[in-house]
Parts: structure tokens; sequence; C-alpha cells
């Protein structure tokens, strides 16, 4: 086996998108891509999400691992601002194999159904992303491939930030490389995880990432300079138990706003607009398919594991405890 294993963490900045009218919208939280390279070759994990982005994530590859090779890169989760570049970095490194579990590159595939692109990144970020789109390569089902002898090891801990979500361990410097299942400084997407079992099954799902012991856990979002800390996992439960907690006293998404950004724990977290935007989609919004049921049957689609609605324009996930009244 070839010498200890060594990891930098690279951070796309925020990135402004659009909403669906066209018009500014707000920033994309800062997504992190972590390598991990040992004596001659290298793993990225996740890409970001426009070219420009992609380019600069290559170029910082290129500086930190000039005379290794790049072998793999793997993805954490089937979102797209996670594996966008794959396309792109193929081009620059070639010869890399983009892997990930069956669970991820079904959710990747139903990322880019037409439908549903056309009224998310399509609608967010036009003509910045190239949708020459390169899935991942299927892991075998142990989730292990390996790095010059050093065993890296895909774990699948369920729903996070979405369904069949993983993270990479790297048992050998004890290093979790976790994508969304585990934030930053960063406000975390809640408007996927819909119900109060959803929530539960995030809170379980790093509770398994802190059965492994890992020493160093880097988060999927983060601000950059930030260490990649242990104290990420329990601040990510924090997270979503305050949540919970204040979701059920807010009258409204701006009381919501206010109690979690009142309290000290959260309120240097970046991107408050994701905190109202997973309010808002499981009230105002969810108020609003239980009154237009009749009309909404109609334009109910599934894709994959997820339904959606047609909602202002675009289509938006439906919880299954909304899927009851359709
Ligand atoms: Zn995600």
């Amino acid at each position: 086996m070839s010498p200890t294993l060594r990891a930098s963490v690279y951070v796309s900045a925020p990135a402004p998108f659009l909403g669906p009218d066209g018009k500014p919208l707000g920033q994309w939280s800062a997504i992190s891509s972590a390598l991990i390279y040992s004596e001659h070759e290298a793993v990225l994990v996740d890409t970001a999400i426009t070219e420009a982005q992609n380019v600069a994530l290559a170029d910082w590859i290129e500086q930190t691992v000039p005379t290794k090779r790049l072998a793999y890169i793997y993805i954490t989760h089937g979102h797209a601002d996670h594996w966008l570049g794959i396309g792109y970095l193929k081009k620059r490194f070639p010869g890399v194999k983009a892997v990930a579990t069956k669970g991820t590159i079904d959710h990747m595939r139903e990322q880019i159904q037409p439908e549903l692109w056309n009224s998310t990144y399509g609608v967010r970020f036009p003509g910045q992303i190239d949708t020459n789109f390169v899935l991942a390569e299927p892991l075998p089902p142990n989730g292990e491939f390996t790095l010059e002898g050093h065993v890296l090891q895909a774990v699948e801990v369920g729903h996070s930030d979405t369904h069949d979500s993983t993270i990479l361990w790297v048992p050998s410097i004890k290093l979790a490389v976790c994508g969304d299942v585990v934030y930053g400084d960063v406000h975390q997407q809640l408007r996927y995880a819909k119900t109060k079992a959803q929530r539960d099954e995030w809170i379980q799902a790093i509770e398994k990432v802190e059965a492994l012991g890992p020493e160093t856990v880097v988060p999927g979002h983060k601000k950059a300079g930030e260490v990649d800390g242990t104290w990420n996992l329990q601040a990510s439960k924090e997270y979503i138990r305050a949540f919970e907690e204040c979701f059920s006293k807010a009258k409204d998404a701006t009381e919501m706003y206010e109690l979690m950004m009142g309290s000290e724990r959260f309120s240097t977290r970046f991107n408050p607009s994701v905190l109202k935007y997973s309010y808002l989609e499981k009230t105002t919004r969810f108020t609003s398919l239980k009154l237009e049921k009749a009309d909404l049957a109609l334009k109910v689609t599934t894709i994959g594991k997820l339904t959606y609605v047609a909602f202002e324009g675009r289509l938006e996930e439906v919880a299954d405890e909304v899927d009851h009244y359709l």
C-alpha cells in the first residue's frame, strides 16, 4: 500500500441564479468538492454546476495535484448541483471514471428529464451549463473502490436533503465526505425533506456517519475557509431539530425566519433565503395544493421515485402527505 492518503477541499463560490420569471432570484450556496490523493492518483468527490465553476475546479485540481492522475469522480447524491461538471472534467482529465451508487444514478437520470430540467436548472442557469449530460457509472453492490490499495467506501445513509443519499468514507484516514447529509455554516435545504419522517431520517443519516467514527467531516455546502470539523455533525442535527421546533410554533414564513435567525446558533449561516423557502414549501404551497386539488389532479406527473405538480409555472416535488390529497 502506498503512503498515507491526504485530502484537500475546494469550495465553488456562490453562483447567482434566476427564477422562473427570468429575474434574479438569489445565490446558489457554495458547493464543496473534496480531492483525496495518494502517491500517484486522486479521487474527486462531487463537482459544481456551471461551466465557469467547473473550469475553475479543474484548474484547482491541476494546481493541487499536478503530477497525479485523476482516477475517479465520486458523486454523493443525485441532485444536479453536485454532478453537472462530470462531462467537462472528463475532457480535462481523460480516462477519469465517474462513479456512484445505483440509487444516485437513477436520481441523476430523473433530474435531467426534460420536463423537470426545463423548470429547474434550465431556467436557473440559462446558457451556463453543459447540457451534454454525462452520468456516473455504477459501483459494485458493496460500494467499494480503491485508490492505490486504499479502500474508499460509498455508504448509503437513506434520506437527507434528498432520497438515496450517500457519503464517501475513507477508513484509512477516518475521512467522511458527506455531500448534503452534513452542512457547514450554510442554511440546510429542507424543501425536499418534506415530512417529519423524512426530517427524522435525515438525523438518522447523520448518526450513521457519526457511528463510523470520523475525524474529518466535509460538508457538501460550506463557506470557504471553514475547517471540516466533526462539529458539523452535531450542528447539522441541531439545525433540523430547531427547524422542527420553530416550524410547529411559527404562524407564517416571516415568523419562522425570525425564530431561526434569532438564534445565535444559526444567524451566521449563509443563504437564509433557503430557510424561508423550506418553510413556504410546507405551508402556503401545500395549503394551495389541497385547495386546488381537483385542478392539480390534472397536472400530476411522476418522475422516478418522486411525484410533482405544476406550480407557478414549474414542477414542484410533492410530499407523501400531500399525495394523499391528490
Ligand atoms: Zn442535495
